[in-house]
């Protein structure tokens, strides 16, 4: 059982690198902001209770996360571990994690506040297969998405003022968590202001 969490502000990178670790781990990325994000668009009472505060660029309360990650868990491909993508971002919710499963590693990507609004802005991903890219950073390969089916998405709150709340929640409530996991011994730091393989290979080492 290997459950890795995956740490960092909004635009890190979090979900770029569990896609890219996705074969080499074996294990499946839980993202509770994909999550979230369909049970918005399914509407949800999950959903709509999370949607006023997704579009503000606040935290959605942590009973609600919570009890999802609770019934993700039990699904099967959850049995051999996952990598957690976007959660735990308050300390309750990571005391919450503990009772329901041992968390092997956190795996922090560090990137200065500076770097995050143009990561943000020029985030879009395929709406068929989900892969994320980047305007300039990480571009649409020339010959389309590997799924063969692009269709382009950019989420309704990648704009810059949304940004700006994220970040502070961001700071407010979740960066406390790197002391929570660090104090467990479990907290190891990444430099992911560089280029996306190099982190990738980073952290599949750090996790050997
Ligand atoms: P998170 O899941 O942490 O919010 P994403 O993985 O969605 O972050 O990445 C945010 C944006 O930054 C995406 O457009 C992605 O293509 C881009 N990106 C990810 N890693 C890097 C990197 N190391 N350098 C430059 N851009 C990156
Ligand atoms: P990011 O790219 O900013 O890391 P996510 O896709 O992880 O974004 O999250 C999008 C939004 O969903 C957040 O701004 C927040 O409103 C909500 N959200 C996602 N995960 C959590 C969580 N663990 N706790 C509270 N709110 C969350």
């Amino acid at each position: 059982m290997l459950n890795i969490v995956l740490f960092g502000p909004p635009g890190a990178g979090k979900g770029t690198q569990a896609q890219r670790m996705m074969d080499a781990t074996g294990l499946p990325q839980v993202s509770t902001g994909d999550m979230l994000r369909a049970a918005v668009k399914a509407q949800t009472e999950v959903g709509l209770e999370a949607k006023k505060y997704m579009d503000a660029g606040a935290l959605v309360p942590d009973e609600v996360i919570i009890d999802l990650i609770k019934d993700r868990m039990k699904e099967d491909d959850a049995k051999n571990g996952v990598m957690f993508d976007g959660f735990p971002r308050t300390v309750p919710q990571a005391e919450a994690l503990s009772e329901i499963v041992n968390v092997s590693i956190v795996l922090a990507i560090d990137v200065p506040d500076e770097r995050i609004v143009e990561r943000i802005c020029g985030r879009f991903s395929c709406g068929n297969c989900g892969v994320v890219f980047h305007d300039q950073f990480n571009p649409l390969p020339a010959n389309g998405c590997a799924c063969g089916s692009f269709m382009e998405k950019r989420r309704a709150d990648d704009t810059e003022e949304t940004v700006v709340a994220r970040l502070k929640a961001y700071h407010q409530q979740t960066a406390p968590l790197a002391e929570f996991y660090q104090k467990k011994g479990l907290f190891s730091l990444v430099d992911g202001d560089r280029d996306i393989d190099l982190i990738t290979t980073d952290l599949l080492a750090a996790i050997n």
